[in-house]
């Protein structure tokens, strides 16, 4: 049988290569390091952790990256098992020792007689065969390169630039009301595509004051500031000018108010839909380089934001990552070259779990490839079905960016409370409801 070729052994190559021998399938994983080096990875281990050691929340009843450890072990994924056998403390989160995690990773794959493990970097994208490409956030220039040439120059970021991602249910509409700037549009639903939240000047000084104080991160060592042009962090616009935001992003022209149409705001703040279901609305320009804990405080300033529950928070990175939603089919193949998957955050989720879970379905969809079969994806009630039901179609093309999984992106239950306070019912259904569901994808393989 044909080998299954994989580009990258990160979390998710290494899950991709253990899948694809676990469906007796011979694989040939490619990796570049130590050869070839990046500025974040330190070790020529497969699956190494550049950052923090942690695969974030394991409750897998209330919450969404906890759901995806649970299908991901369900699926008996190499990543997970191996994370649980080097668990050092941390409360509810899943941290692990990250180098005898990386070497666990690396000798589970060198010991399986059916995965060969090549040192190189790959620098074209093969015609032919059947080819995982997981190259990451950090994919190297020559294969951007490559990809570029495919797909477009503007189809794969180097930068992401998040906008922090809010739940819709959890928006004062009181304060808060729809319409687009100047009424544009042709239908009713574009003249409302945006969400509007109206600051008086006392509440925009306030604003001001909170975002030049805020606490901000710094960038790693050798990942340039070529991010500038266009996408400025709000903090830095509000450096240069108390004023500047409130002409740029935060511009309050062509709104009326819909409680108070009388009155006229100072500054808006704007959002828009992110997703098809209309869950996720994301702040208009609003890319930041603020700490988490700050982005929350500050935002919640918002008028109309006070109780807002974020999906993601924003921030600046450098990131190689595909513009999926219109490259990717949903069996995570390249479009113009369906004999290519891929797989990981260069598909444009975020994280190691996410990364690792994609790689888990892609290995599994190209071994079906590779068998005979097809496996549909699992569906969009479960995290993994819901995480690539998002990048693959479910996310506004235009703006699409970098996306953890988020009980956003799940298709809403009918009959739950809505709102930062149904959560304790509406996340329980939620994980039940994915957790059956996946059952039944895995059972019928
Ligand atoms: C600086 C930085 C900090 C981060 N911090 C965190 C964090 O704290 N928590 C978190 O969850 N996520 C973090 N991330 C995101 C993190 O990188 C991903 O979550 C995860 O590593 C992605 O897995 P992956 O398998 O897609 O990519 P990677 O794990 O990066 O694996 C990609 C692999 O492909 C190899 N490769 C690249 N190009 C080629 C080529 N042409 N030929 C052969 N091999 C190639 C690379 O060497 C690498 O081993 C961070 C990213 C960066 C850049």
């Amino acid at each position: 049988m044909e080998p299954v070729h994989i580009v990258g052994a990160g979390l998710a190559g290494s899950e991709a290569a253990w899948q694809i021998a676990r469906a007796g399938v011979p694989v040939v994983l490619h990796e570049m390091r130590p050869t070839v080096e990046t500025f974040a990875h330190r070790t020529g281990d497969c699956a190494e952790m550049v950052c923090s050691n942690s695969f974030r929340s394991d409750d897998d009843v209330m919450n969404a990256v906890g759901l995806l450890h649970w299908e991901m072990r369900a699926a008996g994924g190499l990543i997970m098992q191996t994370a649980d056998r080097h668990r050092l403390p941390a409360g509810g989160a899943l941290a692990v020792d990250r180098d005898a995690f990386s070497a666990a990773v690396t000798a589970a794959l060198q010991a399986e007689p059916l995965i060969d493990i090549r040192p190189g970097e790959i620098t074209k994208l093969p015609s032919d065969g059947n080819w995982i490409v997981a190259t990451g956030p950090l994919t190297s220039d020559a294969l951007a390169g490559a990809i570029r040439e495919v797909t477009g120059t503007d189809a794969l970021a180097f930068f992401d630039a998040i906008a922090p991602i809010v739940h819709a249910d959890t928006i004062d509409m009181s304060i808060a009301w729809e319409q687009s700037r100047y009424d544009k549009g042709e239908t009713e639903a574009e003249q409302k595509a945006y969400i509007n939240c109206p600051m008086t000047k006392p509440e925009y000084e306030a604003f001001i004051d909170a975002l030049l104080a805020a606490d901000k991160a710094e960038f790693h060592e050798g990942e340039t500031a070529g991010y500038f042009d266009g996408c400025l962090p709000i903090e830095v616009m509000a450096e240069r000018g108390r004023e500047t935001l409130r002409h740029g992003p935060m511009k309050p022209v062509g709104l009326t108010n819909a409680h108070k149409p009388q009155e006229k705001a100072y500054a808006v703040v704007q959002l828009r839909r992110d997703n098809s279901l209309g869950t996720l609305y994301n702040i208009v320009g609003f890319q930041t380089k603020m700490k988490y804990g700050a982005q929350t405080q500050v935002f919640r300033m918002i008028p109309g934001l006070q109780d807002a529950s974020f999906a993601r928070l924003g921030g600046i990175h450098r990131n190689s990552f595909l513009n999926s939603p219109t490259l990717l089919d949903d069996h995570m193949r390249l479009r113009p070259r369906p004999n290519l998957r891929f797989a990981g955050q260069v598909t444009g989720v975020e994280g190691y779990v996410e990364s690792a879970a994609m790689g888990l379905l892609a290995g599994r969809m190209a071994a079906a490839q590779a068998q005979g079969r097809d496996l549909p994806p699992p569906p969009f009630t479960t995290a993994m079905g819901a995480l690539v039901n998002h990048i693959t179609g479910g996310a506004e093309a235009k703006t699409f960016q970098p996306m953890n999984v988020n009980f956003g992106l799940f298709p809403p239950l009918e009959d739950a409370r809505s709102g930062r306070r149904g959560r304790k019912d509406r996340y329980p259904a939620y994980t039940q409801r994915a957790k059956d569901d996946f059952t039944a994808w895995l059972a019928a393989q």
